[in-house]
């Protein structure tokens, strides 16, 4: 007999995760590896301090992403995962400035340019150097009228192109429960894009069903998550991920979730008593269907 508590014995994704090569970088990533985790899906983090403003800008920033996470895969032997995209606030406040210099010029140049970051991930997207597009969506705070539209237009129109090119989406939305998903839910619909294929980034850890409107929730993983989680995983739809949004910013540590959350919540969840069907649909299969193989 032993008292030594179950651990998981499969792999571990976290489905959210930033690197910076001034941050942390591959030291965090090795916290994670070394707290059991196996997978990462590496989410595109633009400079908020000048994010690119040309075609060839928006590429040598996503190289560096595609740069960084072949380093994790060889020197720390973890399985990677790119997503690529633009960050909606990065657009939202390239529209104020350059309308607030350009008018409405600056309106065309601020779509346009968005339509070339997304062009530009899609491309790397086919090259087999990136697994799906995002963190894109709309901002999570006060805007003007005109943005929210705008954001919104732009996003459909990005689910649609999901919908052509077989894509998925990690979505980076406003925090409401059931009105971000109802939302999503009918913009998916509009633009003809399978539901799961939305990921909803940041998302709260009530899982059911009825409340997810057939979208992927990939839950933040915070202490305070898993009450919610274990009481509603049974009634989710297709499944869930788990995720930290660890964001390797040295200004701002301990803002976030460390690099070892999604293990340690991934062997609290399976003490628990979770179904471990669900933990392999979080970190395995869900995945897999979502983003191919890594
Ligand atoms: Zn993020």
């Amino acid at each position: 007999m032993s008292n030594q508590v179950p651990a998981w014995q499969g792999p571990i994704l976290d489905n959210h995760f930033h690197l910076n090569r001034n941050g942390r970088y591959l030291d965090a990533a090795h916290d994670f590896k070394r707290a059991g985790g196996t997978n990462i899906v590496l989410i595109h983090c633009p400079d908020f301090a000048s994010p690119p403003t040309t075609k060839e800008g928006h590429r040598a920033a996503y190289q560096n992403t595609i740069a960084m996470a072949e380093s994790v895969r060889t020197e720390l032997d973890l399985h990677v995962r790119v997503v690529l995209g633009p960050h909606p606030a990065a657009f939202a406040h390239q529209f104020i400035e350059w309308v607030e210099e350009e008018g409405a010029k600056g309106k065309n140049r601020a779509i346009e340019n968005y339509r070339d970051s997304i062009d530009e991930a899609v491309k790397f997207y086919h090259e087999g150097k990136a697994h799906a597009i995002g963190e894109v969506g709309r901002p999570h705070w006060e805007v003007s009228q005109e943005i929210w539209d705008l954001s919104n237009d732009l996003l459909c129109e990005t689910m649609s192109l999901a919908a052509n090119d077989g894509f998925a989406l990690q979505l980076h939305v406003e925090g409401e429960l059931e009105s971000t998903y109802r939302d999503m839910a009918a913009m998916a619909e509009k633009s003809g894009l399978q539901k799961d294929r939305l990921i909803r980034h940041y998302s709260p850890p009530n899982v059911e069903a009825k409340i997810t409107q057939g979208l992927t929730p990939s839950v933040l993983a915070g202490k305070g998550a898993l009450a919610t989680l274990l009481a509603t995983a049974e009634q989710c739809s297709h499944g869930f991920m788990l995720e930290t949004d660890y964001m390797d910013d040295l200004r701002r540590p301990g803002a976030v979730l460390g690099p070892k959350t999604v293990p340690k919540r991934t062997n609290q969840l399976l003490n628990a008593g979770i179904d471990e069907e669900l933990l392999w649909r979080a970190h395995v299969d869900l995945p897999n269907e979502l983003y191919g193989q890594e």
